[in-house]
């Protein structure tokens, strides 16, 4: 009797089932078995209701129910994946494993060590381009290097888009293109060691990320003319769904090329750059640890850990950096001209270690990408490949009158500002007049430092470096 091949889909940051390149492949291959696994390697460290891990159970319990519909299951398994995987695929008889790639040096070596371990079973690891438009090898320089400037790699990138590349990898979903099977259902958020988490669970799916997407499409041709005003909500916001994958970066592709205007523009410019950094950490891996530049690597960070505190827990004194920090402490997100802004005030007017500022991102960012993480923050310290140059040092009240002009924003997330007019929230000590009952120092602090006097010894210490 004819016995129909299985294989394997093991979904990692593509948790969805539409537009699917794991899946569509595997579906190619076989009846297919999906499967999730929870590492203890990736969960230690976190805090028991972490909002990441609420957001990926949710969206594997959504999958599961709609797999199950069709008589099959979400394999969901916690463990070391090059124990598991390879079990899981012997009790299904999986000749092949089906999985997306992935750009981030941890997830590179565990692939290899799963590669291995299905290896020896004759079972092979096939991994397939999902998470990127272009892959690492696809947009190269005329000398086949990868990019280190963004405009050129952009330009390329464009020329090289064609109606394909933003194509969508259909999946079947019927009954006789799934394994028939039943997990137990064993692994639990409790189980793991966590609890639920509503921040996590309200964008965990792939509908939460279609009705995102469907809101930012009413509004996209304004896009670039209010993408960095805070208190606009201009931005899509899909950044978290971008992550675990709940939308294909295909279908934001396709949904920028269906908008003529400066607005799709711009934000395809922005799905360009989530591209040119995950390309940037392939090739280059060791910038996740180190300063890209060679000069930036030894300098010399004089900063005070009383600073940090005060940074991570928004009491500089500084309104518009205040308000970002404890938004991001409060929801998970933070608009990207505060990330700019947050993260040079770190760096250079606190003369931090980018990388203290990079971890404390990396802990409480809903949307936590190694790759734009990392470029962001080396962007901003200015040691990154294209960075901003090292002299331009942004000026927190300038930048708070500029991107934040009657206060809005920062009266959102400091309600203690909340009296101040537009002049003085700003820089409540160089306001004239105070309202009446407001006393700084006690109802919010006074800076902690003085921006014009680091700026002078930010410049000292980059100034110094060969
Ligand atoms: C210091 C710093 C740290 C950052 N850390 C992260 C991070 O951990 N995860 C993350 O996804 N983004 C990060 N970014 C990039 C950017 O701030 C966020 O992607 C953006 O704010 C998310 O909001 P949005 O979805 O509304 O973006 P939109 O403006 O709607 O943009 C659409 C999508 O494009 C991508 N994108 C936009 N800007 C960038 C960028 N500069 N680099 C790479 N991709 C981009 C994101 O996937 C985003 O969802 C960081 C930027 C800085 C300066």
């Amino acid at each position: 009797m004819h016995t129909p091949r299985t294989a394997l889909c093991w979904l990692r940051r593509d948790l969805r089932l539409a537009d699917h390149a794991a899946l569509a492949h595997a579906q190619g291959a076989g009846r297919v078995l999906a499967a999730f696994v929870f590492d203890p390697a990736q969960l230690s460290g976190l805090a028991r209701d972490d909002a990441r891990v609420a957001l990926i159970w949710h969206s594997l319990l959504d999958i599961r129910q709609r797999l199950r519909a069709l008589g099959s299951d979400l394999a969901i398994l916690h463990g070391d994946p090059a124990d598991e995987i390879p079990l899981l695929a012997a009790r299904a008889g999986a000749h092949a494993v089906f999985a997306a790639r992935d750009y981030e040096p941890a997830a590179r070596a565990r692939d290899a060590r799963v590669a291995a371990a299905l290896a020896t079973d004759g079972r092979a690891l096939e991994l397939v381009k999902d998470q990127v438009v272009f892959d690492t090898g696809e947009v190269l320089t005329r000398e086949s290097k990868p990019y280190t400037v963004f405009t050129p790699y952009a330009r390329a990138w464009r020329a090289k888009l064609a109606p394909a590349d933003a194509g969508s990898l259909a999946v079947r979903l019927a009954a006789d293109a799934f394994l028939p099977w039943r997990e137990d259902g064993a692994v639990t958020l409790a189980t793991l060691g966590f609890t639920d988490n509503p921040i996590g669970r309200a964008e965990a799916g792939e509908a939460a990320a279609a009705q995102r997407l469907a809101a930012f499409e009413a509004k996209i041709d304004d896009y670039h003319a209010a993408r960095d005003y805070p208190a606009r909500d201009a931005t899509s916001q899909l950044s978290a769904a971008l992550r675990f994958g709940t939308v294909s970066i295909r279908t934001l592709t396709r949904t920028a090329l269906a908008h003529d205007g400066a607005g799709a523009q711009a934000w395809l410019n922005e799905l360009v750059w989530r591209d040119f950094y995950q390309q940037l950490l392939w090739h280059f891996p060791h910038a996740a640890t180190e300063s890209f530049k060679p000069a930036f690597r030894d300098l010399p960070w004089p900063g005070e850990d009383s600073h940090f505190d005060a940074w991570r827990a928004g009491q500089t004194g500084y309104p518009l950096i205040d308000a970002a920090m404890r938004e991001l402490l409060q929801t998970g997100w933070m608009h990207n001209r505060l990330r700019m802004v947050v993260a040079s005030f770190l760096v250079k007017d606190l003369l931090i270690d980018w990388r203290r500022g990079e971890a404390h991102f990396a802990h409480h960012l809903l949307d936590y990408d190694l790759a734009a993480n990392n470029g962001g923050w080396q962007w901003a310290a200015s040691t990154g490949c294209d960075a901003q140059p090292w002299f331009r040092i942004f000026n927190p009240v300038t930048q708070s009158q500029k991107f934040d002009p009657d206060g809005a924003y920062i009266r959102r997330w400091v309600p203690g500002l909340a009296a101040l007019d537009a002049r003085s929230v700003h820089a409540p000590w160089q306001a004239k007049a105070l309202p009446a009952g407001f006393a700084l120092g006690r109802d919010y602090p006074v800076p902690i430092v003085d921006h014009a006097a680091q700026r002078e010894r930010a410049l000292a210490l980059y100034g110094k470096q060969p």
